[in-house]
């Protein structure tokens, strides 16, 4: 029997349900219902508008590391459809993906226009109807037949219905009227603000390898947390940015939402150098080149721009030679490079990314199959879920992942 399917939600999650659905069951209806004036905005504009579709670096046994939320229930899923799947699914449809130095995967046309393109032609060869302007503003079960509400038309009646809205900001209403429970918003993927003598002037300045650990600050409201990452550290005019930096304000971004963005991030610029090994190392020249001047002198890789910003932090005199310095004053020195601690004051932007965390809550959702345990005649899929991973690709991975599992049970 032909049954009629409504996919809520014009964007990666909802293409990929849509289209997966059709295929599957070209007798079924299968219409997108998508409330703005076009569809697939955020893939258009993703990645600095080259669409960073998905990564290479995806490995199913450590999804934790980058799914914040949402790991434990994407390990069922992605043995449905991973990585490789996607850059199989965009390759049959003429976009070949590769693979840039950081695992992360791009269109090789470097344009996020033709991985748009290539999903409304898609859409449009399989037969999925795509209504505009279609704002769903209720659902309502009457007897065995799906009602959606619109806002400014008429009443919809279907069979199954996919919500794809992506996060849920004022939506909350609509998944708690059918009985889910909506987990707490919370913005992720975002640069931190940090305003301290240390970093001015250092606009533009990268440590490759830093070590970062995130604290709750002393006024924090509940638990304490510390939070440690590794990697790149980009100074900039307003705080601090850099892969290390995006991927503790996704780990920790639930709490640094309660503490209203307020907390303190110890820095250690060069992972190679612990605050011992820092002040070994400072000793050492000191005993065997009294003579030399401090501020002309620096050890290890750091940038002459930090070493000269540190001196001047902790007062050591323009002209000093390492003989005139104290210990003391050379542990105050490591202490800076090793483990200054930097007041988080706001967040600021990330261009290329941005998420929210929360959504419906996983324990609602049977990840087989994408259905809600609640009303298994709905289903949903992406950002709507309180599910989002680090920057990379991850997140639209878990978007095309539960899309298409949400399309190939839709009958089931
Ligand atoms: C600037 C930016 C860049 C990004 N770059 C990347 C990247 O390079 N790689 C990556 O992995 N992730 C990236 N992301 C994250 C990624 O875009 C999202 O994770 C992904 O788009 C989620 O897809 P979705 O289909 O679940 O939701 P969305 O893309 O948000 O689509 C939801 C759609 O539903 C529609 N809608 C909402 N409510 C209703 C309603 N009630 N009725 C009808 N329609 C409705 C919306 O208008 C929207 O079109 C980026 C995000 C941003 C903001």
């Amino acid at each position: 029997m032909e049954k009629k399917i409504a996919v809520i939600g014009g964007g990666a999650a909802g293409y990929f349900a849509a289209i997966r659905a059709k295929e599957l069951h070209p007798q079924c209806s299968v219409s997108i219902l998508e409330a703005s004036q076009k569809t697939l905005a955020k893939v258009r504009i993703s990645g600095g508008g080259r669409c960073n579709v998905t990564n290479a670096g995806f490995d199913a046994r450590r999804l934790s590391e980058f799914y914040p939320r949402g790991a434990r229930e994407l390990r069922g899923a992605f043995s449905r459809f991973a990585m490789e799947d996607t850059v199989e699914w965009f390759r049959k449809r003429g976009v070949p993906l590769k693979e840039e130095g950081d695992k992360r995967m791009f269109p090789v046309s470097n344009s996020s226009e033709t991985v748009v393109r290539c999903l409304k032609e898609a859409a449009s060869t399989a037969g999925v109807e795509t209504l505009l302007n279609h704002k769903v503003i209720g659902l309502e079960q009457r007897g065995g037949v799906l009602v959606l509400s619109l806002r400014g038309k008429k009443d919809q009646r279907c069979d199954r219905v996919v919500f794809a809205t992506g996060g849920i900001r004022s939506q909350a209403e609509l998944f708690m009227n059918l009985g889910h429970t909506v987990v707490a918003l919370a913005p992720s993927l975002f640069t931190f603000q940090i305003t301290h003598p240390l970093l001015e002037g250092l606009s533009g300045v990268s440590f490759p390898r830093a070590v970062l650990t995130l604290m709750s600050s002393k006024d924090a409201q509940g638990k304490p947390y510390r939070m440690k990452r590794r990697g790149p550290l980009l100074i900039t005019h307003w705080g601090v940015s850099g892969p290390a930096v995006i991927q503790l304000s996704a780990f920790a971004a639930r709490e640094l939402y309660r503490d209203n963005y307020s907390a303190v991030l110890r820095v250690q610029f060069d992972e190679a150098l612990d605050h011992t090994q820092c002040i070994e190392a400072l000793l050492a020249l000191k005993q065997n080149h009294p003579k030399r001047l401090v501020r002309e002198n620096p050890f290890s890789s750091y940038p002459k721009s930090l070493w000269e910003k540190v001196l001047s932090f902790c007062e050591i005199p323009e002209r000093s030679r390492y003989a005139e310095c104290s210990h003391k004053e050379l542990k105050r020195v490591a202490r800076c490079l090793t483990e200054v601690e930097l007041p988080v004051s706001g967040k600021g932007v990330f261009k290329e990314e941005f998420v929210t965390c929360g959504g419906i809550s996983l324990a609602e959702i049977d990840f087989r199959t994408m259905k809600s345990k609640i009303l298994p005649s709905i289903s949903f899929a992406g950002e709507v879920l309180d599910i989002d991973g680090i920057t990379g690709g991850f997140n639209f991975q878990a978007a095309w992942t539960t899309g298409y599992i949400a399309g190939d049970n839709i009958i089931n």
